[in-house]
């Protein structure tokens, strides 16, 4: 089932694709609310032509910090390696956490802050989404946990991220969070999922991966995090890069204006934005 947001005469709303149509669900202002009140099993209003909706991001204001992993995909860790020789380590998982204000959907602008950053980046990674709260889980009943899958773009200003040393700056300026275009549930996906990630800049396809190659998975990140941090419903965790970004490319390939940048999973869907 896929899960969007999205705006419809003047009002947000969250609804369940199907084909062409986006069959909205009643009583729901937001995917968080949709959420934390259990998985949507009934459609009761009439579909409305994806055409006549403006789609949203499916979390459009994530109301805490996306969690991300660093170098989870080993060709990528290899490509980190010459840009940040000081923080490449594969004993423990890389965790660092993202802001974003507002999320950018599918055929938004991603603003470029030239007067931030000339290193601009891009990192197609599938997301996961919580379905309940998450406290001291163990691996093997990780599964339960997770709600769905989506994509994230983790825009980053390289040259930002370097000069302080953390990535939270750097992967941080407004309009870095491309997500979307909607939330594909779970059980759409076997456990753990395969899902192919690719990204096309201008056409030219650049990463080519997928989730079977994750590092650490699903059950070692929430087992991992919730430890002793209780991860709340519909936390963000964007499971990281495979090799094929700017940096990692000799000279790098770092992201300009009027670029496009196609994020695509299978059995998800494509991400596309344009550098503004
Ligand atoms: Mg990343």
């Amino acid at each position: 089932m896929k899960l969007a947001a999205f705006i419809y005469n003047g009002k947000e709303r969250v609804g369940i694709v199907d084909g062409a149509d986006v069959f909205p669900l009643p009583g729901f202002s937001s995917m968080e609310e949709l959420i934390r009140a259990g998985f949507p099993e009934e459609r009761t209003e009439a579909g409305i032509p994806l055409k006549n909706v403006k789609l949203l991001s499916p979390i459009p204001r994530p109301s805490q910090d996306i969690i991300c992993l660093g170098m989870n995909f080993a060709d990528h860790t290899k490509e980190s390696a010459r840009f940040h020789p000081e923080i490449v380590r594969e004993d423990h998982a890389v965790y660092f956490s993202k802001h974003a204000n507002e999320t950018v959907p599918d055929g938004g602008i991603v603003d470029s802050h030239p007067d931030v950053t000339s290193q601009l980046d891009y990192e197609a990674e599938v997301a996961i989404i919580l379905g309940r709260d998450a406290y001291r889980v163990k691996k093997e009943d990780a599964r339960d946990y997770v709600f769905g899958y989506t994509i994230l773009n983790d825009i980053s200003a390289r040259d930002v991220q370097k000069r302080h040393k953390q990535f939270f700056l750097g992967k941080s300026l407004d309009g870095f969070t491309p997500l979307g275009p909607w939330i594909v549930t779970a059980d759409e996906f076997p456990y753990p999922p395969e899902i192919g990630i690719r990204c096309t800049v201008n056409g030219e396809l650049r990463q080519n991966g997928s989730t079977s190659s994750w590092i650490y998975g699903i059950g070692d990140v929430i087992e991992d995090l919730s430890a002793a941090m209780t991860l709340k419903a519909g936390t963000i965790i964007s499971m990281g890069t495979p090799a094929g970004v700017g940096m990692g490319f000799q000279p790098p390939k770092y992201l300009k204006k009027g670029d496009v940048v196609v994020c695509e999973a299978d059995g998800i869907g494509t991400l596309t934005n344009t550098i503004g």
